[in-house]
């Protein structure tokens, strides 16, 4: 086994890694493509800084970057974490550039975030700090341009400051597309805030479905653990419980609990806004976030931060499969243990692609002043997410068993789902570059 600190833990150095593998498996691309596709067409810093309310000041630094917008103007979402950095935004906006080309949507890829740590701050601070953030970014962001959205530790409420701050500077204007992932009263759409965790059970349960997941064909009586009990992990649990699964654990970052009956979901919601934590949920048995990711489940979801799943614990999963909510909690060294060990990894490029989805939809009724019902926006979404899972399951089947471009380029390489949309993501990706004739 690896010890972790062995282990390349560089997010950047990680998607880059990831894009290395995938190239492989195309066929007739130019060389030079490829450089420009490894690199953030624009890359802002800012440091700024914001009174307190015990009336001092403190200096935030905040970054966003465009990674590339050859399909569209860029979108992805803004995070309020200490461990937010220039190197963690990019690897993240990289990220969403291939998820919106696997998803097939007119958006290029985008990330944003301030290193900063919201549990220490009141509403009012971080408001200050989301105003002031906006201001900085000034013409960077823009409904046509680069559209913010929801990400860790920021919600509707902190994408109606972004749009308010951006409606002050930009005034006589439709703004509302300018941000996603606002509240429903200042044209979010429905639907939008259980988008990512309903998209990884669609995903999940197309995955099961078409027999990729060995003794697993459906949600039905699966035993589901979800680490990370907020806007993705809550939503996540829901469907997948809506799709027949009992959950028997979930935690954040303070603990998790344990029902092997099945956790009471709404009491669970209940009981975290409360007291902060899930932590204490009578009836539930008390386990750390390591215990809950060794738990005897089918389906285990990281919905909370990167690289939760490493070399140095890979070996302690015991679910049959993993569907990443978060981005990139599975490291490659666990992605081969996982492999290896027959745990399917359903990757975070087409998990939890179903956010970056439903903010496209709040785009378009934003840009049409108009706002679709819930049933119209999953009925869109369910569509969209099995588009993107089976074609990455048809680029498996190519690259493991069949003829066609890029099978077994190299025999000697893994081939994992991960590995398969990102082949269908580049693919796109350069097609539409090559007809464009970017380069000239
Ligand atoms: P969130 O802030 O709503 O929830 C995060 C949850 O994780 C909270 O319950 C928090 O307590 C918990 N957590 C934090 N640190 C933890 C730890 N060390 N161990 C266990 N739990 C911990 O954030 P979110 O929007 O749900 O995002 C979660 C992940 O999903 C992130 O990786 C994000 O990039 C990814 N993601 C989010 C969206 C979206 O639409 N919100 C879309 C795609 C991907």
């Amino acid at each position: 086994m690896n010890d972790k600190k062995t282990e390349e833990l560089n997010p950047y150095a990680l998607g880059i890694a990831q894009f290395d593998r995938a190239v492989v498996y195309l066929d007739g691309i130019k060389a030079g493509l490829m450089d420009y596709f490894k690199s953030p067409k624009r890359t802002i810093s800012v440091s700024f800084p914001v009174v307190m309310d015990d009336d001092s000041v403190r200096t935030f630094h905040g970054y966003r970057v465009l990674h590339n917008s050859a399909l569209g103007p860029g979108n992805g979402g803004i995070r309020y974490h200490p461990e937010v950095s220039a190197d963690s935004v990019r690897a993240l906006a990289a990220l969403m550039t291939w998820k919106c080309a696997l998803a097939d949507l007119p958006f290029g890829g985008a990330k944003g975030g301030v290193a900063c740590d919201t549990k220490e701050l009141s509403e009012a601070e971080v408001r200050r700090i989301t105003r002031r953030f906006v201001g900085e970014l000034g013409d960077n962001i823009g409904p046509d341009t680069d559209i913010p959205a929801p990400d860790l530790y920021t919600n509707e409420q902190t994408m109606a400051w972004i749009f308010d701050t951006y409606d002050i500077m930009h005034p006589g204007h439709n703004n509302r597309p300018v941000v996603t992932g606002k509240p429903l009263e200042l044209g979010g759409s429905h639907g939008r805030n259980e988008a990512t965790g309903l998209g990884c059970a669609i995903a999940a349960r197309q995955l099961m479905a078409r027999g990729l997941v060995d003794g697993l064909d459906s949600f039905k009586g699966a035993r589901v653990a979800v680490k990370g009990f907020g806007n993705v992990g809550v939503a996540a649990a829901r469907s997948m419980e809506d799709m027949g699964a009992r959950v028997v654990a979930v935690s954040d970052s303070q603990g998790g609990i344990r029902s092997d009956d099945g956790i009471n979901l709404s009491a669970a919601l209940a009981w975290k806004q409360q007291n902060g934590t899930v932590v204490g949920l009578p009836d539930t048995m008390t386990i750390t976030n390591d215990e809950l990711l060794a738990i005897d489940c089918d389906v285990l979801v990281p919905a909370a931060l990167g690289q939760e799943i490493r070399s140095d614990n890979a070996h302690t999963v015991r679910a049959r499969l993993i569907v990443e909510g978060a981005n990139g909690p599975v490291t490659p060294d666990a992605d081969t243990i996982l492999q290896d060990r027959g745990v399917v990894v359903l990757p975070d490029i087409l998990a939890n692609v179903g956010g970056v989805i439903v903010s496209y939809y709040e785009w378009v009724q934003n840009k049409e002043i108009d706002q679709w019902d819930v049933e119209t926006v999953h009925r869109k979404l369910d569509a969209k997410m099995v588009q993107a899972v089976d074609a990455v399951i048809n680029r498996y089947k190519i690259l493991t068993e069949g003829d066609g471009e890029g099978a077994h380029s190299d025999p000697s390489e893994r081939i994992d789902l991960r590995l398969a949309a990102m082949v269908v993501a580049i693919r796109r990706m350069a097609r539409v570059t090559l007809q464009r004739g970017i380069w000239i």
